[in-house]
């Protein structure tokens, strides 16, 4: 490789994408502010920020508000701009091992859409399973867009390692899918000429929705535990998601917490996740895998013995799993994810006794154990909000898209 000078034009493109990216988060960040202060917070002069204003409107990512910043203040008014709601969304695509989801929010986050269909998955091969998906989600962007909002793109999120770079799912073991190109799998499945279309791991997903607007808001350190028949885990370290050199970090369900234990779908025994998945705690139980958490919930609240004994297992196992965690990263706190999330007060006490065991520095730091806030809807939210946060990140994506004809496009936002 050869430095190349940089080319005039190209530069003052990049400085420009830089520049409405500024603005566009700012607002994201900050709420309603006026073109001044814009100017003022952002340090571009005023002209520069009322035409980067004027093309963030123009692209639908910005409104005015017509609300004015100092209301009573004597002078000339100074209209707020702010994100847009209800003209511009993303969407929130999930496969998961017994359930498929959609769901689409828009840049106010607004949920506009919402829908999750109990489905087996795992059961069959992939292509019906992603032919199902990409008409859920056809369904819900019809919908959306017949009320005059644009969904600009999707997120997918897949219970297993991904290959963001080119769209792959590498192996999901509950799942049984191995090597599939789940990008170009589905945007040949989606009928929609522009849309950007991108994939994540749903644990990680789940940590950055509890992160943005859950129960993770306060941390900048934290684990979150996302419990569906498998266990996933997202780690964030300093406000941005961990993800290891080949982005397959976090894989809290396949911690061994018994090397001796039951055989786990990944092929190893005694992970994590053959004692406190979904599928393990209600065997343990003996709830029926139809009856599914609600029938546990009600039979550990009635205070069945054979329920709690689950729970407690279940509760150990992820205490001595998340000992390691601890021990390495010293987080502020480990949220209770997905189906763990209503059982939070039966799996405290056994996590936090095992923490206080095993951790060195259990005596003078602590823990805390506090349940997910956007529990079993997480991945499938931080999916579509991940879409947003990429377009506010980057807002001439929008710009470039070819809303007339072209095809899906299948893209990573590497980096973030
Ligand atoms: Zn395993």
């Amino acid at each position: 490789m050869t430095d190349v000078p940089p080319d005039g034009r190209s530069s003052q493109r990049a400085i420009r994408r830089a520049n409405l990216s500024s603005v566009a988060r700012l607002v994201a960040a900050e709420g309603p502010r006026s073109r001044a202060t814009i100017a003022l917070r952002t340090g571009f002069n005023k002209s520069t920020v009322s035409s980067l204003v004027a093309e963030l409107l123009d692209l639908g990512l910005l409104a005015e508000t017509g609300q004015d910043e100092h209301p009573g203040r004597v002078g000339r008014p100074a209209r707020t701009i702010s994100l847009s709601g209800g003209a511009v969304a993303a969407a929130g695509l999930e496969v998961n091992v017994d359930h498929l989801a959609v769901c689409i929010v828009d840049l106010a986050g607004q949920l506009l859409h919402s829908e999750r269909l109990v489905a087996a998955n795992g059961a069959g091969s992939p292509g019906p399973v992603l032919d199902e998906l990409a008409r859920l989600a056809d369904t819900a962007i019809a919908a959306v867009e017949s009320r005059g909002v644009r969904v600009l793109g999707a997120g997918v999120a897949l219970p297993g390692l991904v290959d963001r770079r080119d769209g792959r799912l590498v192996v999901a073991p509950n799942l049984g899918w191995r090597e599939l190109p789940v990008g170009a799998e589905l945007a040949r499945r989606l009928d929609r000429p522009g849309l950007l279309l991108t994939i994540d791991n749903e644990a990680n997903l789940a940590a950055l929705a509890e992160h943005w607007d859950g129960a993770a808001r306060d941390l900048d350190d934290f684990v979150c535990v996302s419990g569906e028949v498998g266990i996933g885990g997202g780690v964030v370290i300093a406000g941005e998601l961990f993800r290891g050199t080949h982005g397959f970090g976090g894989e809290l369900g396949h911690v061994v917490v018994d090397p001796a234990g039951a055989r786990c779908a990944c092929g190893a025994r005694g992970c994590l996740e053959t004692v406190a998945g979904q599928a393990a705690v209600l065997r343990a139980a003996g709830v029926p895998p139809r009856a599914g958490g609600a029938e546990l919930l009600a039979r550990a609240d009635a205070g069945e013995v054979r329920a709690l004994a689950a729970l407690d297992a279940a509760g150990h196992a992820l205490g001595i799993a998340l000992t390691a965690v601890v021990n390495v990263l010293d987080p502020e706190a480990v949220l209770l994810g997905g189906y763990l999330t209503p059982f939070t007060p039966w799996l405290e006490g056994p996590v936090t006794a095992e923490l206080g065991r095993r951790v060195l520095a259990s005596a003078w730091s602590g823990c805390e154990i506090r349940a997910a806030g956007l529990a079993e809807g997480a991945a499938v939210r931080g999916a579509a909000a991940g879409v947003l946060r990429w377009i506010l990140a980057d807002p001439a994506l929008i710009a470039a898209m070819p809303h007339e004809s072209g095809a899906v496009r299948y893209a990573s936002p590497v980096g973030r």
